[in-house]
């Protein structure tokens, strides 16, 4: 908009403006002056319009029309008004007095009346919608008296994870209807009341204990197990001998990380969750979504070929199992679901099975070297098993991944050895060897599922996999 067409829209709402001001000056009485100062009544003369650009915030659907939509101009608080201020040219104040209180929060209706909430130190704060001309009070709502700071209960709602909102402009809940997710208005002059659903982790970082994952959106189940149980079970297990890895878990914080015990107290978490919230009582399905994290955390800190990993995915192993056996007790066969899915795997650490350190970085400078003809960037990022390509810089450089592909093939271990491998981590027994077993590109992964796996060996899997390979959908 340009500042001529705002000037021209100022003009227009100023006449507004003072038509206003005279209809207030005929209705609600004015605020009477309280005790004389030594201050001027007003200073300074009258200003010159200066407009300028503003920030133009959508129209909120539920207020009334920018900038009477809220006390801050629009929804999002801009106060970048589009219309001129009181610029000092006969001036005039108007009041309405009301019973003693402090209507410091003011929005705007759709109707553009006037709706607030006041607090006084005499009586329940009161919800109060103004007519926005003669400031005279049109309607009143007595809230339930609100702690210290009076009124603020509305806008302080949450209380330990609950919310019991006393909705006084219409609003929308989400709640659990008869057919699944219903979602309803609620009224001004209404009250609505629901609890947070359940979300819980272990809080490692504020030193173990349950805790909801973000106490406005989450609370805990009704029923946990207390810490106690955690140490009970904790100086029941036999902890393994040292590891050097230990070190990452040095921090009380973390000393849980890894062992059976943690996952056990989950289990007894997750039935006490069952035991004590309302879980498949009605005919809306419920989901409980769980994450046994002990064997991945295990995983990054151990590795898959330490004792420990065993232990928790036996661990882990048990609570899913004692979980089935659980489900089908309490809700009987047909009535749920279990759907169990993994993670990721991992490769054993090089250095304890007879492997080789490979650089990265020069791995990424030998591909460019050999490869690199085109403008953009050919090597994305290269990790421990994978090397991802910028399929422009490919096709830019009139390459195809089997092209890369051969040449990894027949990449030598010494051919890796740079700048960035300490002399005393070089494999001298192995410079001439392939860097890689097998170097496969993902259009030839892909490739397999339409393909005989016959000459590649046993592939079918029929216990692990009763209903076969699952298809490819990328
Ligand atoms: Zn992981």
């Amino acid at each position: 908009m340009t500042p001529s067409r705002i000037a021209r829209r100022a003009t227009a709402l100023a006449v507004c403006a003072l038509g206003a001001t005279a209809a207030a000056a005929s209705a609600a009485a004015p605020v009477a002056p309280g005790p004389a100062t030594s201050l001027p009544t007003s200073t300074g003369s009258a200003a010159k319009p200066q407009p300028m650009p503003a920030t133009i915030a959508p129209r909120h659907p539920f207020m009334a029309a920018n900038p009477f939509s809220n006390i801050h101009n629009d929804a999002w608080m801009t106060d970048a008004y589009q219309q001129a201020g009181p610029l000092g040219r006969k001036l005039q104040a108007t009041s309405g007095a009301t019973k003693p209180s402090l209507c410091g929060s003011l929005a705007f209706d759709k109707a553009g009346h006037i709706v607030s909430v006041c607090p006084s130190a005499f009586a329940p704060p009161q919800a109060r919608v103004f007519d926005p001309k003669t400031l005279d009070v049109i309607a009143t709502y007595d809230m339930p008296d609100a702690p210290n700071p009076a009124g603020t209960k509305f806008f302080h709602s949450l209380d330990d994870g609950e919310i019991s909102l006393v909705l006084l402009f219409s609003g929308t809940t989400f709640a659990r209807g008869e057919a699944g997710l219903s979602v309803a208005p609620v009224a001004w002059h209404e009250e609505a009341s629901y609890r947070l659903p359940v979300g819980v982790y272990w809080a490692e970082d504020k030193g173990g204990g349950w805790a909801p994952h973000n106490p406005e959106l989450y609370r805990l189940p009704d029923l946990v197990p207390e810490p106690s149980r955690l140490d009970e079970l904790t100086a029941a297990y036999a902890f393994p001998p040292e590891s050097p890895y230990d070190t990452f878990i040095k921090s009380p914080k973390k000393q849980m990380c890894c062992f059976p015990p943690i996952v056990q107290y989950q289990g007894e978490l997750i039935t006490q969750t069952l035991d004590s919230e309302p879980i498949g009582q009605d005919e809306v399905t419920d989901l409980l979504y769980i994450n046994y994290k002990a064997p991945d955390y295990t995983g990054h800190v151990y590795n898959m070929d330490d004792p420990r990993e065993e232990d928790v995915l036996a661990a882990v192993d048990r609570e899913i199992g004692a979980l089935a056996d659980d489900l089908r007790r309490r809700y009987g066969d047909g009535r749920f679901v279990l759907i169990v899915t993994a993670d990721h795997g991992q490769c054993p650490l090089i250095d304890q099975n007879g492997g080789v350190r490979i650089d990265p970085i020069q791995l990424e400078a030998d591909i460019n070297d050999e490869f690199g003809t085109s403008v953009f960037r050919l090597v994305q990022s290269v990790a421990p098993s994978e090397v991802y390509f910028d399929p422009r810089a490919l096709a830019d450089a009139g390459l195809t991944l089997e092209d890369v592909a051969a040449f990894l093939g027949d990449y030598r271990y010494g051919e890796n050895i740079g700048p960035y491998i300490r002399p005393a981590a070089i494999s001298k027994g192995h410079l001439t060897d392939p860097t890689f077993a097998a170097v496969l590109p993902t259009t030839f992964i892909a490739d397999l599922a339409e393909r005989d796996l016959g000459p590649y060996g046993v592939t079918d899997y029929r216990e692990a996999d009763p209903y076969g390979i699952a298809q490819v959908t990328w």
